[in-house]
């Protein structure tokens, strides 16, 4: 196995498919990122593609509109593992906002906003189109900064039942009832799940319908505890016990 790399300390995101070495003119937005950071021709920067390639790159020439690299060597990066879904409630646009790039950083790899019963309903407010934009630049933006080469999928259900569910070995959902169980009382399933599907509610917390629809489905609901969290919190705590405790 070879060593593995430390990423550059500029990194660029480019969807395209770049060569495996050779030069490469990148996006203008990226050449404009670069010069703001003043990047000088010579510097060693990070190639990522969204979809798992990342690359060592030289710097050969950058104006205002044009930064042209010279692509050393290409390589996969483990996605990561295992795989996290994460549904959420829809919160408020700056909550949400604001909680996107950490669950980004924590690899995530499909964050689902569910406009349930008691959410603040964005899609009614229209512009959705313009919304997404914006949330998947966010995204690429958390995946430059933490050197993720996997974009994380973002999707936008506007019920429980209109989330696409393909199977997973675990599926959780976070709850204030006293009949949740503790995280560290299923703990052991997480440690053999390939794949896991976690739910977490809106700031007014899942509906009773809701709470019937996971019933219904016989999933386990799990608690962190006797405080209230903010969904936003709930949210990040159980992507870190995904990702930091197995
Ligand atoms: N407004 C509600 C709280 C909603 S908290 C109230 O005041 O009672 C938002 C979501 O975060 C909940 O639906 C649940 O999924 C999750 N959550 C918050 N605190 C939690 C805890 N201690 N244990 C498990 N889930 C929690």
């Amino acid at each position: 196995m070879s060593a593995p790399w430390i990423p550059a300390a500029f990194r660029c995101f480019d969807e395209r498919d770049w060569p495996e070495q050779g030069a490469w003119d990148l996006l203008q937005e990226e050449a404009r990122h670069l010069q703001v950071r003043r990047v000088k021709p010579g510097s060693t920067l990070t190639l990522l593609n969204g979809k798992g390639a990342w690359a060592e790159a030289r710097l050969l020439h950058l104006d205002k509109r044009s930064a042209r690299v010279d692509i050393l060597e290409t390589r996969q990066q483990e996605q990561p593992f295992p795989q996290l879904s994460l549904c959420i409630g829809g919160l408020k646009a700056s909550a949400w906002e604001e909680m996107l790039p950490h669950l980004v950083e924590l690899g995530v790899n499909r964050i689902i906003r569910v406009e349930t019963d008691h959410a603040v309903s964005l899609l009614k407010e229209g512009k959705l189109e313009a919304k997404r934009k914006r949330w998947r630049e966010k995204c690429v933006q958390a995946c430059k900064q933490c050197a993720l080469a996997w974009l994380p999928e973002l999707v936008i259900a506007e019920s429980l039942d209109a989330v696409d569910l393909p199977p997973v070995d675990v599926e959780l959902w976070a709850s204030l009832q006293e009949d949740s169980r503790e995280l560290r009382d299923v703990h052991s399933l997480l440690m053999d799940a390939k794949s896991l599907r976690i739910w977490v509610g809106p700031e007014g917390d899942f509906s009773e319908r809701e709470q019937l629809w996971f019933r219904e489905r016989h999933l386990p609901s799990v608690s962190m505890g006797p405080r209230i969290l903010r969904a936003e919190t709930a949210a990040l705590s159980l992507a870190a016990w995904c990702r930091l405790s197995r």
